[in-house]
Parts: structure tokens; sequence; C-alpha cells
């Protein structure tokens, strides 16, 4: 019986392998097209400060595949990470963010700062920071209201490389932000190593927030890590007031999440009539 059983069970774990792979081929190939044809587009995530007034917005990207339906970024960023399509998909990412934000920000007389989310990759990409600069010039945005958000989710083995673009940019005013800060393996060490501007506490800490005495502790460690290395704070996640005001009397300032806005399109055009 035993023997059957496990017999069964590899066959289970085979066919969802199995499974896992035909998607992700599926991803791959249906991706390859979508960024082609420009079928991909960016919605926006406003973030707050204390008294919750907008400073800002988080670029996100959107995908619908008329075979596949609406695909995950958690779940096709990776793909374009393996499967060489990831110059491409932050091409547009840092194109259409950029071209859509200045419109935007065009009709409203702001000067809110731009969240883009960036593979490790991209740093890696001949001729990034020239481009992102040239961008930011070509519409008319500063370097300082550009916020630049990375994971530790690869290992990169030429790091000095990375920096080397980080730091080029940094030098022109454009910031650096730790996303889903305290998930990772090694979030203390990039402290160290990376030059940073910002850290995003990750949703997964503001979850357990209310209910969690240990996570109440991380939580408060990370606010503490941030201030004594004079790195802002974004609390993302946030769905409730419960929450968003825990976190104030913790000492956290910034803030992004459901209950403050939902991503969507960014509404430019002609001034509303009224
Ligand atoms: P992230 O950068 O940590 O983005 C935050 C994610 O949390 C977004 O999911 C956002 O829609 C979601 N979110 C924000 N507030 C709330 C909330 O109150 N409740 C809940 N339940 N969710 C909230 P999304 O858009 O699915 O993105 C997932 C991840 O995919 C992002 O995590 C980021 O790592 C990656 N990603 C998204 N867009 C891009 C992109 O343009 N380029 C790259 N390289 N990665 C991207
Ligand atoms: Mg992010
Ligand atoms: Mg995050
Ligand atoms: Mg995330």
């Amino acid at each position: 019986y035993q023997a059957k059983k496990s017999l069964n069970d590899w066959c289970l774990y085979r066919e969802e392998l199995e499974q896992a792979y035909i998607r992700r081929v599926q991803i791959e190939q249906r991706l390859r097209q979508a960024l082609s044809l420009g079928q991909l587009t960016m919605v926006f995530q406003p973030q707050v400060d204390d008294v919750k007034v907008v400073y800002g917005y988080e670029a996100l990207v959107r995908w619908y595949d008329d075979e596949l339906g609406q695909v995950g970024p958690d779940e096709f960023v990776g793909v374009a990470e393996s499967s060489g399509l990831m110059p491409a998909l932050g091409k547009f990412v840092m194109e259409t963010s950029i071209r859509e934000f200045s419109e935007f920000l065009g009709a409203q007389g702001k000067m809110w700062q731009l969240a883009v989310n960036i593979s490790v990759l991209q740093f890696l990409q001949p001729g990034f920071a020239n481009d992102v600069l040239s961008l930011l010039s070509r519409y008319g945005l500063s370097p300082k209201q550009l916020v630049l958000e990375m994971t530790e989710s690869l290992f990169i083995s030429n790091f000095d490389d990375v920096l080397a673009v980080l730091n080029e940019l940094r030098k022109q005013g454009v910031r650096v932000s730790m996303d889903d800060f305290g998930t990772g393996y090694s979030s203390l060490s990039l402290l160290r190593t990376l030059p940073l501007d910002e850290l995003k506490i990750d949703k997964s800490f503001i979850d357990g927030l209310l209910d969690d005495h240990k996570v109440q502790n991380m939580v408060a460690s990370i606010i503490s890590i941030a201030r004594s290395h004079q790195l802002e704070l974004v609390a993302e996640g946030v769905e409730t007031e419960g929450q968003y005001l825990a976190l104030m009397a913790m000492g956290c300032k910034l803030f992004q999440g459901y209950y403050f806005g939902r991503p969507a399109a960014l509404a430019v055009g002609p001034k509303s009539p009224h």
C-alpha cells in the first residue's frame, strides 16, 4: 500500500510539474506576442502622507490575455526575467509610466513623485541610466521625482555593475527604494551594500499587524532601522483604518494601500468642466 501510495504521490507531483511547465511556456509565448503588439497597460496607485494627502504614485503593469485571461505581474515578471523578455518588458514599463504620468501631472499641475518597479536585470542593460535620464528630460520630469523600487528576488553575480548604475542615477537625483523589505533572505546585508533612500514594509507585515505581537515587534524594528539609517519608510498594503492608525502610532508616516486608493488608470484629458 505504501509503495502504491508513494507512486501515486509521485505521479501527482509529476503532473503538477508538467502543468507548471506548460503554463510557463504558454505565458512566455503569449507575453512575447503581447509585448510586440503593445497589449500591456500601466495602472497607478496613490501614495499618501500622514494626513492622507497624495504625494506620489506607484506604477504597476497589467496584462490581459485573450486565452489566459488576466495574468498578474507576480507571475509573468518572473517568466520575463528567465526567458530574455525583461529588456522589452522593462522598456515598456519605464516609457509608458513616465509618459502617462507626465501627461497626468501636466493636467494636474503637481510635483508628485513616480515610483517604478525595476528588475535588477534592467540595471545590467547597456545604457540603462542614460535611457532613464533622457526619458525624464523628454517628458519634463525631474530625476528627483523618480523612485526605482527594487526587490531582492534575483541573485546577481555582477553586483558591482548594478551598484555603478545605481550610483550614476542617484548622482542625478533619482531615488532607490527597497521593496518588500524584510521578506527576503538578505534584507539586512542589502541594507549595507545598496545605496538606498527608502524602505517599503511588505504587505505581509501589515496583514498581521493588529493581531500578532511578533509582527508588531518586527514592524517596530523595521521602522527603527529606517530611522537610524535615515531612510524614508513606506507601509504598503494598508487596507483598514485600524492598520493606518496603528502604523501612525508607531511612527510610520508614508502609506500605500487599498484603504487610500486602488491601482487605476490615470485620468488624463481636458480638465473637468464644472
Ligand atoms: P509590489 O511592488 O510590492 O506592489 C504592491 C502590490 O500590492 C501590487 O500588486 C498592488 O496592486 C498590491 N496592493 C497594493 N495595495 C494593496 C492592498 O491594500 N491590498 C492588497 N491585497 N494588495 C495591494 P501587483 O500589481 O499585482 O504587483 C505584484 C508585484 O509584481 C509587485 O509587488 C512588483 O514586485 C511586481 N510588479 C508589478 N508591476 C511591475 C512592473 O511594472 N515591473 C516590475 N519589474 N515588476 C512589477
Ligand atoms: Mg513596488
Ligand atoms: Mg512591495
Ligand atoms: Mg511585492
